[in-house]
């Protein structure tokens, strides 16, 4: 019998926890943990996973946008939040729910000191990126003299963390690049403390760099698909519980003759008598069209359903042509077993994407 009677994403807190304990048995007891909560907690729910992470401990959350760190506090997260890309124009709300901003560049500095100074401040803790090779945002070598030289006019706001991120830590055989960044960075950090009177801790690793790079685990390691359940490579992966499992139900069954065709654009044409299900999921739900035309695949009573036609916006069609089954059945699009990376895998995308793209409409149940 089945209980699931629409489409839900579960979030399974043993699983979480066991997660987070994992990863806290590869690092130093003294290394902090900063999890990493954006994007809705990589699409589960931020507020469920933040909070019941506060429980166990973490010291440090992460986002990537200012909106984030406030749904956080609104949700009652005391704990102190990075926000990893903030956006000057929101620079006032981050001191005002006292989140913990990410300078990137000088033009982001200049205006943060200034906010700070209006918001009457003194050491208001800020966090400097370094950029070490992925090109994406953060200061270089040449700008710590600068930023040395800006901090010494202000008392406004102090530096907490000097951080960096890796571009490659999952992929062994970029190795010898990771190397690098990882002493760059211990050169700049090196470089920047020695010009302060206090000390910044540092941190450096994500998920695959707290698995692959013990030697750069610092002072902090900041994990985000890691807690969720994935270790981004297939002998990794056994020792973590993916956190969420998407299921549905079949709505409706219908029966094509040779020849009948399913979907919008006729997407799908029968070539033999085919038994569809009708699922209650769709592209507006982050089922993109790739997983249609018989990509991607669900599983109804332990086996696996092809996806067929096109993806609607609110449906996907599967083949069931060869499973027993009936409407109201249970559908599973990913759990624990039939993980969202293998689903992923089969339109050449990864585990992030996918559950980061569940949209917020599907209903979030917690079970502990
Ligand atoms: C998203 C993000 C992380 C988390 O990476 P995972 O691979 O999910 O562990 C860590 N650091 C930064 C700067 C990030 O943007």
């Amino acid at each position: 019998m089945t209980t699931t009677k629409e489409t839900v994403l579960e979030i399974d807190l043993k699983a979480l926890k066991h997660n987070f304990e994992f990863l806290k048995s590869k690092i130093n007891p003294n290394t902090k943990f900063l999890a990493v909560v954006k994007a809705f907690a990589y699409g589960s729910d931020a507020a469920i996973v933040a909070n019941y992470l506060q429980e166990l401990d973490v010291d440090y959350f992460a986002v990537a946008y200012t909106s984030e760190g406030v749904t956080l506090r609104n949700a009652g997260v005391t704990k102190p939040i990075l926000v990893l890309h903030p956006q000057p124009v929101n620079f006032d709300t981050i001191i005002e729910r006292c989140l913990e901003p990410s300078m990137y560049s000088n033009r982001v500095l200049d205006l943060f000191i200034a906010c700070a100074e209006k918001h009457k401040q003194t050491n208001y803790p800020v966090h400097i990126k370094f950029n070490t090779g992925l090109n994406r945002i953060g200061f270089t070598k040449e700008d710590i003299d600068p930023i040395l030289q800006k901090l010494d006019t202000t008392n406004s706001v102090k530096v907490s963390s000097l951080f960096s991120h890796l571009a490659a830590s999952e992929d062994l055989n970029e190795k010898e690049f990771t190397i690098n960044q990882i002493n760059t960075f211990k050169n700049i950090a090196k470089q920047f403390n020695s010009k302060l009177n206090y000390t910044a801790f540092l941190h450096m690793c994500n998920t695959s760099g707290i698995l692959n790079y013990p030697e750069a685990h610092f002072d902090m390691v900041r994990s985000g698909i890691g807690i969720y359940g994935f270790g981004n490579s297939k002998t990794l992966n056994k020792h973590f519980k993916p956190i969420a499992t998407l299921k549905s139900t079949i709505s409706q069954i219908h029966q094509l003759k040779t020849g009948d065709s399913l979907g919008y654009n006729r997407g799908f044409i029968a070539t033999q008598n085919t038994k569809t299900a009708t699922i209650p999921i769709g592209h507006a739900d982050g089922i993109k069209r790739q997983y249609g035309k018989g990509n991607g695949f669900v599983i109804i009573n332990n086996q696996k359903a092809n996806i067929i036609g096109n993806v609607c916006m609110d449906m996907i069609m599967v083949d069931v042509t060869n499973i027993i089954c009936k409407e109201g059945d249970e559908v599973i699009i990913f759990d624990q077993n039939n993980n969202a990376e293998n689903l992923a895998e089969t339109v050449q995308s990864i585990s992030y994407e996918l559950i980061t793209a569940i949209s917020q409409r599907i209903k979030r149940t917690v079970c502990r």
